[in-house]
């Protein structure tokens, strides 16, 4: 998503509000669906060569549960702040060097809603996951396996049933 900033000239601040198509392929959420419409809006403000954005990223994602693999819509809100410079000498640690009238907010945009992304996202926290004996989902079907005891034969398959 790029910004022209060409307005930024006469005007301190100018907001933006867009919707954009975001690829989270690499981010391997487990989904076959890897792109997401995201809102992206917020403000642009103008300090001489330095221009602050903030904002805000609204998406919904699909995860998948690590305990019943069950696939589920993730609402994530995301907090948008970078900081960027039309002025070489000012681009040092996070700030972000501007090419020509173009504030490209990209990276920024995934950097936001990867940082939102839950760690062991479970479906919901009383999810009952999958038999490990038999492969039911318990949350849908009742099984009568003891579930204290795994015959260690089926130990090796646990991994495949905790892998996302
Ligand atoms: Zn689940
Ligand atoms: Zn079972």
């Amino acid at each position: 998503m790029q910004l022209n900033i060409q307005t930024l000239i006469n005007e301190p601040e100018v907001e933006f509000d867009e919707t954009v198509e975001v690829d989270l392929k690499d981010a391997n959420l487990g989904s076959e669906q890897t792109t997401y419409p995201a809102r992206v809006y917020g403000k642009i403000t103008r300090l001489g060569n330095n221009y602050i954005v903030r904002g805000a990223v609204d998406t919904t994602v699909k995860l998948i549960c690590g305990r019943c693999l069950d696939e589920v819509d993730y609402n994530i809100h995301a907090n948008l702040f970078n900081e960027f410079s039309s002025d070489l000498t000012y681009c040092e640690d996070e700030v972000i060097l501007v090419k020509g009238t173009i504030i490209d907010l990209s990276d920024s945009i995934l950097e936001a809603i990867l940082l939102e992304l839950p760690f062991g996202f479970v479906c919901n926290e009383d999810c009952l996951g999958i038999c490990k004996v038999c492969g039911t989902n318990r949350n849908i079907d009742q099984c009568d396996c003891n579930q204290s005891v795994i015959d260690l034969r089926l130990e090796q398959f646990k991994d495949i049933f905790s892998e996302v």
